[in-house]
């Protein structure tokens, strides 16, 4: 594949570069450049801004308001956003629901939430995880039984992103305990977080953060119009959501952005330290680049509607990278990157030392890499 940008895709890039120049707030880029948190009034505004541009929904079709970007397109966005940086469009709202609604919503559901989910005016959760169903997702537990015109559901959500700023959460639930296969019994409710039997509690994580949540149903009561799709085939919307977010998750400009910051540090390290830190600095780049042409090309060739297992690779080799650059920036930075403090305690943790925590978790969410790698060998190679 040929990988040099046609002069229309060059001032592409020069246009959204422009834009991440001068639209993005200063204050936002610095907390983003020193790896600090970004609140949710923070968050919200910058999507508001590329709302306005046109540029919040990157892969949506134009017919429900999204630009209509070819792959390349997207690419170059996603990576001039990325080494801004600038914080992404809210993934749960954009690369989740938004496809999944798209695609098998009714005309109702994506004009009552896609417009909001493009502004952020409704801040989505994803609750598919439980107790006992991560890696195993067709073991949830969490019921959902029909009471007249609504669903009334009992359950435990385990690790919901950003939950505590959120207003809606998409959700699997089980609506057939009998069906011949566990998968044929789920459904895709959406479930607004304000409702009554809805407990959201914090999991404080190893960066000091708190990013992932419990959340708790008690005889929540849902409308029946709130299902996406029919009644236990949530499975369908399942999988083509987890490829879309297993797509979003390679995030290659974050780890070209971390290779920047880690070359530059290297000159102030003992001369032979900084040598070996450049040379593994070197193989990561190939290695980004390699997987940048296989993104283009997987993208390109994705059908929207089907979920695509290929984009199990984008997964597992986009998080090794990211872990590796992640890993080298720690390094480079010496004892101050190693200096580390928890949030509203002095200091915040400097990019090199939270990066690197943070991304730990990157093998696990989005679907474990061993997973993955399964999903590859049975789709993909058909052993
Ligand atoms: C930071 C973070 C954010 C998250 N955000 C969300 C969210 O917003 N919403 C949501 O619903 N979920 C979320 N998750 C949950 C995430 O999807 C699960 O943690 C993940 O799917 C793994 O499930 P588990 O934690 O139950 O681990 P397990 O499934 O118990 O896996 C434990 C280990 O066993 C391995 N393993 C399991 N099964 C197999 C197998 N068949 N073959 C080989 N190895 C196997 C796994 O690879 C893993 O290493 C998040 C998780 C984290 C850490």
């Amino acid at each position: 594949m040929d990988l040099t940008f046609s002069p229309e895709e060059i001032a592409f890039r020069d246009e959204v570069r422009d834009f991440m120049a001068t639209a993005l707030p200063s204050e936002l880029r610095d907390r983003m450049r020193q790896g600090r948190a970004i609140s949710r009034e923070d968050l919200v505004a910058w999507q508001r801004i590329l709302n306005r541009r046109g540029w919040a929904t990157p892969s949506w079709p134009t017919s429900v308001g999204g630009p209509g970007w070819s792959a390349v397109q997207r690419h170059i966005f996603m990576d001039e956003l990325h080494q801004a940086p600038a914080p992404e469009p809210l993934s749960f709202n954009v690369s989740m629901l938004g496809p999944v609604l798209i695609q098998f919503g009714t005309e109702e559901q994506k004009t009552r939430f896609l417009p909001r989910a493009a502004n952020l005016d409704d801040w989505w959760a994803q609750g598919f995880s439980e107790p006992g169903a991560g890696s195993d997702l067709a073991a949830l537990r969490t019921t959902a039984v029909r009471d007249g015109d609504h669903y009334v559901v009992n359950g435990q959500k385990m690790w919901q992103g950003m939950a505590q700023n959120a207003d809606w959460m998409f959700t699997l639930v089980r609506t057939d305990p009998d069906a011949p296969k566990r998968q044929m019994g789920i459904s895709f409710l959406l479930i607004d977080l304000r409702s009554p039997g809805v407990t959201i509690r914090p999991i404080i994580t190893i960066d000091g953060r708190h990013e992932v949540n419990e959340v708790f149903l008690d005889d929540v009561r849902v409308p029946v119009e709130n299902r996406v799709g029919p009644e236990n085939d949530g499975w369908t919307c399942a999988k083509y959501l987890l490829s879309s977010e297993r797509t979003g998750i390679a995030r290659l400009g974050m780890t070209k952005r971390l290779i920047a910051r880690a070359k530059a540090l290297c000159p102030d390290l003992p001369v032979v330290e900084g040598r070996r830190i450049l040379e593994q600095l070197a193989r990561l780049e190939a290695g980004v680049r390699v997987l940048e042409v296989t993104q283009l090309r997987i993208l390109a060739a994705q059908v929207p509607g089907q979920a695509d297992p290929r984009s199990s690779i984008l997964k597992i080799k986009g998080v090794e990278l990211r872990q590796t650059a992640s890993e080298l920036l720690l390094k480079a930075s010496g004892r101050r990157g190693r200096a580390f403090a928890y949030e509203g305690h002095g200091e915040a943790p400097l990019e090199a030392a939270s990066n690197f925590m943070t991304l730990r978790a990157a093998s696990i969410y989005g679907g474990a890499t061993e997973v993955q790698k399964t999903i590859l060998a049975k789709s993909v190679l058909g052993l």
